[in-house]
């Protein structure tokens, strides 16, 4: 995947000026942050248990070390292998080698971000593989020679017609006539039953990795990945660091918030529970692989004012929420972590040179917080990061960061204006006089000024109101004046 997160700017025009993308994404993150309020509004407690969420997760932070070894001395011992990979080559090195070691030609794929991280599928390409992604959103993007938009939905920019044309051209399948998306699912479905049946290896990620029992967790609505972890001999997955939780039990608490804050379910379709590789007479796959990815967690794991960012678990909440996700999609943050969590992770993971622009993304309402099934804070985050980008640049060119001329004049002429109520008072009467005056349907058009051109150049700027808040709060109070 080509990374584009230092022309995030760029890339959100773009993105703001594509009619299909903003309905696209309109409909699917209306629906999600719908669906989420009724799941939580339906759960007495929510509240108490994104604390729980919460803990758990800084638990295992806090003892990540341990855990890790008890979650490898576990998986060992019900006959499964571990695998410790430092960064993205060596984890897809490992899964190839292994490929090559067991004779595998054809390996089915179950989404995960994980893998996406590691760009999985261009390696094992090269390498001679044929591996195809089983999740349908995601096949068809690998189809299309695309990447993923949104965590949980990564087709969302995809119409059906596009969709059609894709199976079309990649699968010689014509859509029936009046088929629709029924008609395309049993297209993909039929193309992907002889995948799942050929193929001698499934890789999938994990959701959760549980330390005191070395089971590994998989969540998903397709049935996709219980397929991938089934009817293959040998079963891959890839698990980032910080998936580990301490006990069983604390699924309990996890398995409650993941699909609600996700989707707005009250439990996903297919909950995969898998510890050890197959014994005598059971399904399953008869060697179970376990590669935990580090690639940079280590990293923010010994940064005390990020390490909270490895508490996600990857529901997509705060994308949902995004003022700025909900206008760019995912494409525009250029890597594989879109909206307010990749603004903070993907800076962390690329370096603040390629990431720079992603903690400016943000109009830091907080709205991603208030969602956060495991409390990350991330504004605070993001303002850490958005220090840190200045502090780089200063230490770059030798001197403090400079201001444009515009920006220093506005902060001067607000400094002059903010100390004299008089002046303050004068000048916004002035201007929400010139603004009402152009403007017509409670909104004004665009402003040729310098700092609401490009404002107002994506969105309308709602008219002022007729009266300043100070005046209606004198009016309201018969007060003469005086300080609020
Ligand atoms: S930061 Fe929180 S809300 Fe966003 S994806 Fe991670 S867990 Fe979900």
């Amino acid at each position: 995947m080509h990374v584009t997160s230092d022309k995030f700017s760029k890339n959100a025009a773009d993105a703001l000026h594509d009619p299909f993308l903003q309905g696209a994404l309109q409909r699917a993150t209306g629906k999600f942050v719908n669906e989420r309020l009724r799941a939580v509004a339906e759960y007495p407690g929510f509240e108490a248990l994104r604390d729980q969420g919460r803990a758990i997760k800084q638990e295992a932070l806090d003892r990540l070390p341990e855990l890790l070894e008890q979650f490898e001395e576990k998986v060992i011992e019900r006959g499964g292998f571990v695998h410790w990979a430092r960064d993205a080559h060596d984890a897809n090195q490992i899964a190839i080698n292994l490929a090559r070691s067991e004779g595998v030609k054809v390996i089915v794929k179950s989404k995960s971000m994980t893998t996406e991280e590691t760009n999985l599928n261009h390696a094992l390409t090269e390498a001679g593989f044929e591996a195809v992604e089983t999740d349908l959103g995601e096949y068809i993007l690998q189809l299309d020679d695309d990447y993923p938009s949104h965590i949980l939905a990564p087709a969302i920019h995809k119409t059906k017609e596009q969709v059609a044309d894709i199976f079309d051209r990649r699968l010689h399948e014509k859509n029936p006539p009046d088929a629709g998306i029924p008609g395309l699912n049993t297209i993909a479905r039929r193309a992907l039953r002889t995948k799942f049946l050929s193929a001698q290896m499934g890789i999938t990620g994990a959701n959760f990795a549980v330390a005191e029992t070395g089971t590994i967790v998989i969540v998903e609505n397709e049935g996709n990945a219980a397929l991938s972890t089934t009817l293959p001999k040998i079963h891959v997955a890839f698990v980032g660091i910080e998936k580990i939780v301490p006990r069983f039990n604390d699924l309990a608490v996890m398995l409650k918030l993941l699909p609600r804050s996700a989707t707005g379910q009250r439990m996903s379709s297919y909950t995969n529970f898998l510890t050890g590789a197959a014994r005598a007479g059971e399904e399953g796959p008869q060697k179970l692989h376990i590669i935990l990815l580090d690639n940079g967690r280590t990293k923010i794991y010994a940064d005390e004012k990020l390490q909270g960012s490895l508490r996600c678990i990857r529901c997509g909440a705060c994308l949902n929420v995004c003022p700025v996700y909900q206008k760019v999609g995912g494409h525009a943050y250029g890597w594989v972590y879109p909206g307010p969590i990749g603004a903070v992770i993907s800076p962390q993971y690329l370096g603040l040179e390629r990431g720079h622009q992603l903690p400016f993304a943000s109009s830091l309402c907080g709205a991603c917080y208030e969602v956060c099934p495991v409390k990350i804070e991330i504004p605070h985050m993001l303002l850490e990061l958005r220090n840190r980008v200045v502090e780089e640049n200063t230490k770059a060119t030798g001197r403090p960061a400079k201001r444009t001329f515009f920006e220093a004049l506005s902060f001067q002429l607000f400094a002059v204006a903010a100390r004299r109520p008089w002046l303050w008072g004068l000048g916004s009467a002035i201007g929400r006089r010139l603004l009402r005056s152009k403007a017509s349907g409670g909104t004004v058009g665009k402003v040729e000024l310098p700092v609401l051109r490009k404002w107002t150049s994506e969105r309308d700027l709602a008219a002022p109101a007729e009266q300043s808040f100070l005046e209606q709060w004198k009016q309201r109070s018969g007060s003469k004046g005086g300080r609020a």
